[in-house]
């Protein structure tokens, strides 16, 4: 028999949750369909016997929306929420061997030796540089001509690291950091762009930005959004395998239970990868589909290793650690969960959330997991002063973990709008549209489900309501 619903969103990571959750909140008839046998995508976490709370993927997300505490009240997860104290505004980077702290003030950035007196001088100058007339370029290009090349290699290469594991030499300026492009287009400067932006804000009530997790792991927001749905309207281990218009509908062709079945769907929204979205429509538009088969998606491993906390020599006392490629290390960077989130590790141990990998060195995540406990274990030593072996390890590998916004990516997104256009019943969300951080796939899907149109489901119950 065919099943038949307004809404098919496919793809439960937290864009895929993001829509659906906005569309049942107007009342649409939704069903979510997912692959794996779990919701989350890349969230993922993990309490193991131990007593450690481990996060495969994102560790934290950070905000400041009113609407977001309002959904975790309606979802009844407000209670659950941990915010990091002063700790999380405490970040190192690498710098010749050592972990500095990154300047927070501008006091502080004068007296840190991550950048030498001259190079301090240059980034003043940076309101005073003519604006660039090139239509996009690489991100280590535009951050070593607006404010030189040693804040470039030590401060923007790590940070590129840290939030898409990516090559600053191959990431797209106006695709990656597109506020800081168009700062330099609208002010000639991306300091007088900032100072403008922040005046600009001024007047708009400001919430405080926090950055939180959850007691048992990111992974409570998911399956908080599950109970919401209902487990009925959520399809696990449910493949998408094809996507076909047929008499003014959409059919959807998954793989449950070993039988392919065929969902039909007024509309259809796509929250899955790039190279997934590519097969499914292929037959739609071809040109779009080899647009997004060409996004790199480099591997990545998260190596969670515990230690006795007296066999640390640094204090971890902040977020963790990045290495800027300059340092050559075998580690993108390190995570201290224990000190950010009370109960991450048992007592009188740490928790460090190592990652591996990603677009510079891809081969090295792929490596067995004996091999990177030993090379994570290694730099550790080395870097912070781990001493004993660790208590607790533990690898997961993500073969194709974050898309890169490389040259050519703006023209991607601009086929996937074209494509839109010409479906008006099918739209397209996920990381590898507009941001890769697990806040921007939220908005974009909450966006996403405002801007769709209205419910034909009947309004629930108030006491179904009520229950939430
Ligand atoms: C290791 C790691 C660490 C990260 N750390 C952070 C961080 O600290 N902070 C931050 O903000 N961001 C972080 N990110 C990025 C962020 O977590 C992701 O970009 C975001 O969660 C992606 O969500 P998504 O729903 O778009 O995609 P995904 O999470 O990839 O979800 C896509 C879903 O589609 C499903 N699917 C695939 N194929 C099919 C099919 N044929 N049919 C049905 N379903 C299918 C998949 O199983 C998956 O569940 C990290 C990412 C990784 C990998």
């Amino acid at each position: 028999m065919m099943e038949s619903v307004q809404y098919v969103v496919v793809g439960a990571g937290i864009s895929g949750l993001s829509v659906a959750y906005g569309l049942h909140r107007r009342n649409a008839d939704v069903l979510l369909v997912e692959a794996t046998s779990t919701v989350g995508g890349v969230m993922q976490s993990e309490e193991t016997a131990e007593g450690y709370v481990l996060e495969h993927g994102p560790n934290t997300v950070v905000s400041n929306d009113p609407d977001l505490w309002q959904a975790f009240t309606d979802l009844g997860i407000a209670n659950e929420r941990v915010v990091a104290g002063h700790a999380g505004s405490k970040r190192y980077i690498l710098f010749n061997g050592t972990p500095e702290p990154i300047p927070m003030s501008p006091g502080a950035m004068l007296r840190s030796p991550l950048l030498s007196t001259a190079a301090k001088w240059r980034v003043l100058a940076e309101p005073f540089l003519p604006r660039a007339v090139t239509p996009d370029e690489s991100v280590i290009n535009f951050f070593s001509r607006r404010l030189g090349l040693e804040p470039a290699q030590h401060l923007v290469d790590p940070f590129v690291s840290g939030v898409y594991a990516g090559n600053p030499r191959e990431l797209s300026m106006r695709a990656a950091f597109p506020r800081l492009w168009e700062a330099e287009q609208h002010y000639g400067s991306i300091i007088r762009g900032m100072l403008a932006g922040s005046g600009a804000q001024k007047d708009k009530p400001k919430g405080k930005r926090e950055l939180f997790g959850f007691q048992r792991g990111l992974t409570t927001w998911p399956q908080a959004i599950v109970r919401a749905l209902g487990a009925e309207r959520v399809w696990l281990n449910t493949q998408a395998l094809r996507l076909q218009p047929v008499d003014g509908k959409w059919h959807l062709t998954v793989l449950r239970a070993g039988q392919e079945t065929v969902i039909q769907a007024s509309h259809v929204v796509l929250t899955v990868p790039a190279y997934v979205v590519a097969d499914l429509v292929a037959d739609l538009d071809a040109s779009v589909s080899q647009a997004l088969r060409t996004i790199p998606h480099p591997p990545m491993a998260v190596v969670h290793l515990g230690y006795r906390r007296a066999d640390v020599a640094h204090p971890l006392d902040g977020f963790g650690m990045l290495c800027p490629s300059k340092e050559r290390r075998l580690i993108l960077g390190t995570l201290w969960p224990s000190t950010l989130f009370p109960g991450r590790a048992p007592a009188n141990t740490v928790l460090t959330t190592v990652f591996v990998g990603g677009a510079s060195n891809p081969a090295i995540a792929l490596q067995e997991d004996e091999t990177l406990i030993t090379i994570v274990h290694r730099e550790q030593q080395a870097l912070l002063g781990a001493r004993g072996a660790p208590v607790m390890s533990r690898v997961i590998r993500w073969p194709r973990a974050i898309p890169q916004y490389v040259a050519g990516h703006v023209k991607c997104v601009a086929a996937i709008e074209r494509l839109e256009a010409v479906w008006p019943t099918l739209r397209l969300a996920g990381n590898y549209r507009n941001g890769v951080s697990t806040i921007q796939c939220w908005k974009d899907g909450q966006e996403l489900a405002a801007r769709l149109p209205g419910a034909v489901r009947t309004a629930q119950p108030a006491m179904e309501q009520a229950r939430g």
